[in-house]
């Protein structure tokens, strides 16, 4: 682990390391690794510049969404500089915040056994890409380190946090969501779903809070490969999941053992990716 001058070390997730100021207990320094994770692993091999991308585009959706969020500043000591965000300490709700408007993943999967994801009845006839009648939201409860978030049901949501918060994160979640998909629409790119963390203040108020709308976060689908009943290539960890589960790899992923290294081509590639997101997004070039 890193040190910070004026910072002490708090946590550290699959990718993200915070930190508290020394200075205001009520500020932490978040700051984004090159680690990828894939299969719920933290892969041994990181993506040079995926931290940095990563920062610098939540920071850009951020300011984009109108919506109250945990971002005070992007001045941040030099050793971190452009992969950490100043932000507001908060009281975190443990649960993910998921908005679907297409279905695919875990989503799928759920409607092909029940017609329904979390609890939400879904037309029949959908299938694997198909856009929903109108985006829904799906949330999870966050495991811990190493297992898998849960899908559960909005009433779990209620027992968990109360109705009044449970209600104002549902809603939140789906009026970011509609956003955001306007957005990238506007850039040629399906937000097919996302997840969103949200916090309180000290005095009870909702902020949106993590990381936003990257694509460790969301699925982003170039608009025009988007054809209802293929899986869509997504932006991000596509080449990864693809090497790791090809003979090539010599990973078998039921044996329970670490994944192996990345070779230097799939390492390319996906930080090209990361890169390409970046700029189809917010339109302006990435510096390194
Ligand atoms: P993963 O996202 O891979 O499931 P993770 O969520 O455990 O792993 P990271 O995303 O690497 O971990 O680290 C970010 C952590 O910081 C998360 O636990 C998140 O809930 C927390 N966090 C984000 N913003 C704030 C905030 N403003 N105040 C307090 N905690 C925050
Ligand atoms: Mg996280």
């Amino acid at each position: 682990m890193q040190n910070i001058a004026g910072f002490k070390h708090v946590s550290s997730g699959k990718v993200r390391d915070l930190y508290v100021s020394e200075v205001n207990e009520n500020q932490l320094l978040v700051v984004a690794s090159d680690r990828i994770s894939a299969y719920d692993y933290v892969l041994s091999t990181p993506i040079p510049d995926k931290g940095k991308i990563l920062t610098q585009l939540s920071a850009w959706w951020f300011e984009q969404l109108g919506f109250d969020n945990h971002m005070i500043s992007m001045d941040v000591p030099a050793e971190v500089a452009g992969r950490a965000m100043l932000c507001e300490r908060l009281a975190m709700f443990p649960v993910e915040c998921v908005a679907r408007g297409y279905l695919t993943g875990s989503g799928l999967a759920e409607y092909r056994e029940t017609g329904e994801v979390t609890g939400i009845a879904l037309p029949e006839g959908l299938t694997e890409a198909s856009k929903l009648p109108s985006p829904i939201f799906t949330p999870a409860a966050k495991a811990e380190l190493g297992e898998h978030d849960e899908n559960v049901p909005f009433a779990r949501v209620v027992e968990m946090v109360g109705e009044d918060v449970a209600a104002a994160l549902r809603d939140a979640t789906l009026m970011i969501y509609s956003r955001a998909a306007k957005i990238a629409a506007e850039r040629g790119i399906i937000l097919a779903d996302t997840k969103f963390e949200f916090g309180a203040r000290n005095d009870g108020s909702l902020v949106l809070a993590d990381e936003v709308l990257t694509p460790d976060s969301s699925r982003f689908w170039p608009a025009d490969q988007w054809v209802e009943g293929r899986v869509t290539p997504s932006f991000d960890k596509q080449y990864v999941r693809d090497w790791l589960t090809s003979e090539a790899s010599g990973w078998d992923r039921a044996s329970g053992a670490e994944p192996p290294a990345l070779p230097g081509e799939v390492v390319e590639r996906t930080r090209e990716r990361y890169i390409e997101a970046f700029e189809m997004l917010t339109g302006t070039k990435f510096n390194a």
